[in-house]
């Protein structure tokens, strides 16, 4: 079992490897040789590693909730010649005229009247009884579509991506120097790598914790189009072992509809503060691990210095009101946060701020602020950020935060269905014999 396992993972590594770099073949090859020579080593009727499919179909988590009773009446049909849109909407058993209404007033819906030639086709979406919810049509000269809905009452004029296949991937890695490091070594995405910063960034700050020896495995969509993969989709769960304390995400889709992150015991990640308020990319990644900030200064300093070059974006770290921005002294450009509760954040130094922030606007966690400078009394491009509780500094590490609610109930229930597959996925991932295969 074991080795059906190994054999499953090297198979995939070596599609991953291949697609995403076609210039890496010889490392691949090295590895599946060294497979091979185990694969030699071992007595009886081991099966064939390669045998197995290079990407594993995984069934897909049921994320979404379609109610069949909601579900409108879908009709597919081509233009003919000599037809107008009354005689096609009718032909598709549509009953209403609002949409030639608002073709005729509205420039954006002209689209649909081009279409209207021999062979094209058009989609429609109904109620029940023929009230008409949607048109799309081929965009001329794209792959997309042009989507016409009805939006409370309202025609909107959209459009509308290919219809992309999405096929489910697994990775892991550790890290050896910084994360990006580790994710181009095994061929993952840079989008992957930072949404990872992100899925994880109330519980670890990317740019300061992490260690030598932490792994991370995760479990993504790819997105194709006819065949050829277009963009990545949803991480649909993901670990981190950071300085050995582990954490995992699965997205799952609440009874409210809404789309969110759990641990794999059923509590919402995004709640409190985030760790960094450093926006998390390659360049900002690579500039504190060659500064390494001075968090061990933190008591004489009453904040946490982050190097970063000039011009990194700097975000909110919580929902938050702006009560202070401007000047103010040694802090150069600066802005004060009020958070729920008692707490503040403060950032200075920057360089600028966000266009349109003003003492008042409302921000959200994660949203940008300003970005990275060296005004007031610094000596180089840096962040100053101070957490504080009651207007007094404190280190954000040593406040106990309140915490969000976990899911409970029949919701608890429904996340343990949905989220046992995937984490199954995740442990197969992450399993020590594709870790050892790395090098
Ligand atoms: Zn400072």
């Amino acid at each position: 079992m074991h080795f059906q396992e190994k054999s499953r993972i090297l198979a995939y590594l070596r599609s991953a490897f291949s697609a995403a770099h076609p210039g890496r073949m010889a490392v691949v090859a090295g590895i599946s040789l060294s497979a091979a020579v185990v694969a030699v080593a071992v007595p009886g009727s081991a099966p064939a590693p390669f045998q197995v499919n290079l990407l594993e179909q995984l069934p897909m988590p049921a994320i979404e909730y379609l109610d069949s009773m909601d579900q409108p009446f879908v009709r597919e049909g081509s233009v003919e010649r000599g037809d107008t849109l009354a005689s096609l909407l009718a032909r598709l058993g549509v009953q209403d005229q609002d949409l030639n209404q608002f073709v005729a007033t509205h420039p954006e819906a002209r689209a649909l009247l081009r279409a209207l030639r021999p062979g094209v086709a058009i989609t429609v979406t109904t109620t029940r009884l023929g009230r008409l919810l949607s048109v799309s049509l081929p965009q001329s000269g794209a792959d997309g579509r042009l989507l016409i809905s009805r939006q409370a009452g309202q025609f909107v004029v959209s459009d509308q991506p290919a219809q992309l296949e999405s096929r489910v991937r697994m990775s892991s890695g550790e890290i050896r120097s910084s994360l990006f490091a580790a994710t181009d070594g095994i061929g993952l995405p840079d989008s992957v790598a930072t949404s990872l910063a992100d899925i994880f960034g109330g519980n670890i700050d990317f740019h300061t914790d992490l260690r030598r020896g932490d792994r991370f495995s995760v479990v993504y969509e790819m997105l194709y189009h006819q065949g050829a993969a277009v963009r990545t989709g949803r991480i649909l769960a993901a670990e981190f072992v950071n300085a050995g304390r582990r954490y995992s995400a699965v997205w799952f889709v609440g009874a409210d509809g809404r789309g969110e992150y759990y641990s794999a015991d059923g509590r919402p990640l995004r709640q409190g503060f985030l760790r960094s308020p450093l926006e998390f990319s390659r360049v900002s990644s690579g500039f504190s691990m060659r500064f390494h900030p001075i968090l061990k200064q933190w008591r004489a300093h009453r904040g946490v210095d982050y190097a970063a070059p000039t011009g990194t974006r700097i975000r909110a770290t919580a929902d938050g009101v702006v009560e202070f921005i401007g000047k103010q002294n040694g802090y150069g450009n600066f802005i004060l946060l009020r958070h729920q509760g008692s707490y503040t954040t403060a950032y200075a130094h920057m360089n600028g701020f966000a266009k349109g922030l003003q003492r008042g606007s409302r921000v959200s966690q994660g949203e940008l602020i300003g970005y990275v400078g060296s005004t007031g009394w610094a000596t180089g491009p840096h962040l100053h950020y101070e957490f504080r509780v009651n207007g007094e500094q404190k280190d954000p590490m040593r406040v106990a935060l309140p915490q969000s609610a976990p899911l409970i109930g029949s919701q608890l229930s429904a996340f343990r269905e949905r989220s046992a597959g995937v984490l199954a996925q995740l442990a197969l991932a992450g399993a020590p014999q594709a870790v050892a295969l790395r090098d």
